[in-house]
């Protein structure tokens, strides 16, 4: 595979960047949260709902950062807004570009209480009449698949709703994705021609160990009057969190996918350590009791493809037979290497005929094309760049040299 200079450079210069001063950010605050802090900020109780609602499309409709541009707000309210309130973007540590046009953002975000500035990364993958955004939950992960560079990762923490919305908003501002001409009220939000058309929730972390923050952040990105996504558009995945299966269905309502990559549990034990808290079984009756689970609903398996692990003929019918009467697809993800890993990818011909056997069962089976592999951004890889960053900022301290010579 060619292997080209993928253009690397620094984030531009922003601001307000995370975190603005004392102020309290008004992004990622749901609407009875945004309606509260305006009641607390003084503005007056009969007012609030309206306030918020000019607010809220302002921030996901048209992308303000700066509340001077609210042109139907009076200009002293503004003026007040802006002493209490500041809407901050994350900030870009990095921002890659693919040669096959994905992008990649290593983005930074300040400390929560105690701790440290932590980066995540945000991945945007440009397709055929669609662009999928591939969101981080946490910094890190705590479950340690064999197979996954970000499980190597310690977790350091979970990701607050504002820095998950805040992917979102900073990744369409970067694309030119906020309509420029909309009008703030009342405006449609345009379903063609967008360029974040979907989002996953297959970044970094477990999404289901930080439910409540990803459960917010999803129902902003849905808000019709705001981001405005199909909740038929946004995907969660989940390594297997049983307890929290369906309660994502009822509180977030959006598509499931399942990283399943092995139909025993004595592997399974092994690629997704998790299994051996909520072995197979239990994890595919969660799948059965999904609220709204139907054909036009289904369940996305996730299944990687390592050579001599899990790629057998045997298991390919083994997955269908696990799979009866489950609504499904199956979304089969050549493995994407990482340094120091000893797993290696499925042959092809052996993802053909794994992918041919749960097709003629009358599944799906698409074999997922990785993307971004020369910016080190295709599933399971996020990690590496912000961990080199890392190690090459702290060398570069060390021998008190500037990093961009190290
Ligand atoms: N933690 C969640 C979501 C993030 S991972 C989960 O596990 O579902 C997104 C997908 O990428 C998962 O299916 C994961 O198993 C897969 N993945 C992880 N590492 C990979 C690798 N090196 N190659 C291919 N897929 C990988
Ligand atoms: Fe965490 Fe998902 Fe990676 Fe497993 S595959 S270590 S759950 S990010």
């Amino acid at each position: 595979m060619t292997n080209p200079t993928p253009s690397v450079h620094p984030g531009p210069a922003r601001t307000p960047a995370f975190p603005a001063g004392e102020k309290s950010s008004l992004i990622g605050l749901t609407r009875p949260q945004l309606g509260e802090a305006l009641a607390a900020a003084g503005i007056p109780e009969r007012q609030v709902r309206m306030r918020a609602g000019q607010i809220w499309n302002w921030l996901y409709l048209r992308g303000a950062t700066d509340f001077g541009a609210m042109t139907n707000i009076s200009k002293d309210l503004r003026a007040e807004l802006a002493e209490h309130f500041s809407l901050p973007r994350p900030e870009i540590v990095t921002e890659q570009v693919s040669e096959d046009g994905t992008r990649k953002w290593l983005l930074r975000f300040p400390p929560r209480g105690a701790g440290r500035p932590v980066e995540v990364e945000t991945v945007y993958i440009p397709e055929e009449g669609r662009g999928t955004l591939c969101l981080s939950s946490q910094v890190g992960c705590t479950l340690s698949c064999s197979f996954c560079h970000t499980g190597t990762q310690k977790l350091a923490r979970n990701l607050t709703a504002e820095e998950i919305v805040g992917q979102v908003l900073l990744a369409r501002e970067r694309l030119g994705d906020f309509p420029a001409g909309a009008t703030p009220e009342g405006a449609a939000v345009p379903s063609e021609g967008r360029l974040v058309s979907n989002i996953v929730m297959m970044g970094m972390g477990e999404p289901l160990y930080n439910f409540d923050n990803v459960r917010d952040a999803l129902q902003i990105a849905a808000d019709g009057e705001g981001i405005g996504l199909s909740k038929r558009r946004i995907t969660l995945s989940t390594s297997g969190v049983v307890p929290e299966i369906v309660r994502a269905g009822e509180e977030m309502g959006v598509m499931l996918a399942i990283s399943l990559h092995a139909v025993r549990d004595e592997l399974r034990d092994v690629l997704v350590p998790l299994n051996k808290k909520y072995p197979i079984a239990e994890l595919m009756a969660a799948c059965r009791a999904y609220p709204g689970l139907s054909n036009a609903r289904r369940i996305t398996f996730e299944y990687v493809m390592l050579r001599g692990v899990n790629d057998s003929l045997a298991d390919a019918r083994e997955l269908v037979r696990l799979l009866s009467g489950i609504p499904a697809k199956i979304n089969l993800i050549p493995f994407n290497p990482w340094p120091g890993t000893d797993y290696e990818c499925s042959d092809w011909e052996q993802i053909e005929r794994f992918a041919e056997i749960i097709n003629r069962a009358g599944y799906a089976s698409p074999i997922r094309t990785p993307r971004g592999r020369d910016i080190l951004a295709a599933c399971g890889q996020l990690k590496s760049e912000s961990e080199r960053l890392r190690i090459r900022e702290r060398l570069a301290l060390e021998a008190m040299i500037p990093s961009g010579t190290a």
